[in-house]
């Protein structure tokens, strides 16, 4: 599935990518219900799909089958099928607002250096254990959304960095790397903006002062769940800033690849449902570049992970 949170007159769904089409996934699977003869069809979906796609991931294997099944009939309807209780089944992407695949996660972890070359060009060795810091929820815009540039006077160094993402799927902690990849939901691409000065110049040399600051962290342009991509550590990253190849890459060089994040990562904190991995980004940001290259408004970052696709945000002025 590719799922996407989409809003219509102002009230967000759970959706999914069909064709040229966003399915409100909650009206598939009641419809979907409904033809197998479910007496309380609405309501049973409305449990199965909730508005928000951290709680439909929390939902769990019951509400995801149910999902994936409801999909089908609508691959196979012809756009025929009535909508049931009066909720709309279809919609064409330019009636909707695609957003940020989960607006909410209780967490997001970055990974830092986790790329030989990227570490090197940053004038470090790679890291001997994982490097990690994190984001908050107020960083998160979706596709075509604009990374704000916060103004000179609190950084002259913003830079970009691709990453393939990693949403969980389920509770765990103390996670055996052996089982790690049962707790992928899905994947997507953030875009880990990074303002260098305050990430690495600033008193303490604190990332998350460089890392979070509103709209720094564009995700999407959806989540592909993870039986969708058999081998999430032999893809293509890049990044592309004014139709520009900046980063191109792929998965593949991790230095430390999924299994053995979830299982450092779970040592430390619980993880849960909808929360987010970004994994790190390859060589090629404009840190490591020579002169440098540092965003502007009026640029446009199109990052790309291979199976995921393009996400698409251009950098404003304050
Ligand atoms: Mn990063």
């Amino acid at each position: 599935m590719r799922l996407v949170t989409a809003w219509f007159n102002g009230s967000p769904f759970v959706g999914a990518e069909v064709g040229d089409e966003i399915v409100d996934l909650r009206a598939a699977v009641a419809q979907h219900l409904a033809a197998r003869g479910e007496a309380h069809a609405e309501a049973l979906a409305a449990t199965l799909v909730p508005a928000s796609m951290v709680a439909f991931i929390g939902a769990g294997p019951t509400a995801w089958r149910a999902a994936r099944e409801a999909l089908a009939d609508v691959g196979s309807a012809g756009g025929v099928a009535p909508a049931v209780g009066g909720r709309r089944l279809r919609y064409r992407r330019d009636e909707v607002r695609v957003g940020a695949p989960l607006l909410d996660p209780e967490k997001i972890i970055c990974i830092g250096r986790n790329y030989a070359e990227h570490a090197r060009e940053s004038g470090d060795e790679p890291p001997a254990e994982p490097i990690f810091f994190n984001k908050y929820n107020n960083a998160i815009v979706g596709p075509g959304d604009a990374v704000v540039h916060p103004g000179e006077q609190l950084t002259s160094k913003l830079d970009y960095e691709v990453e393939l993402a990693v949403v969980i799927g389920r509770t765990g902690k103390d996670i055996p790397a052996e089982r790690a990849m049962e707790y992928v939901f899905g994947y997507t691409v953030l875009n880990d903006i990074s303002a260098r000065d305050l990430q690495l110049e600033r008193e303490g040399q604190q990332w998350i002062k460089g890392k979070t600051l509103d709209t720094f962290a564009p995700m999407g342009p959806a989540m592909v769940t993870a039986d969708e991509i058999p081998d999430p550590h032999n893809l293509r990253i890049r990044l592309l800033l004014n139709g520009q190849v900046m980063q191109d890459s792929s998965t593949r060089y991790l230095i430390f690849n999924i299994p053995t994040l979830i299982a450092y990562l779970s040592q430390f904190v619980t993880l849960r449902p909808g929360d987010i991995i970004s994994t790190g980004t390859p060589a090629g940001v404009g840190l490591g570049r020579r002169p440098p290259v540092w965003l502007k408004p009026g640029d446009v970052m199109v990052a790309e992970v291979e199976g995921i696709g393009s996400l698409v945000n251009p950098v404003v002025a304050r």
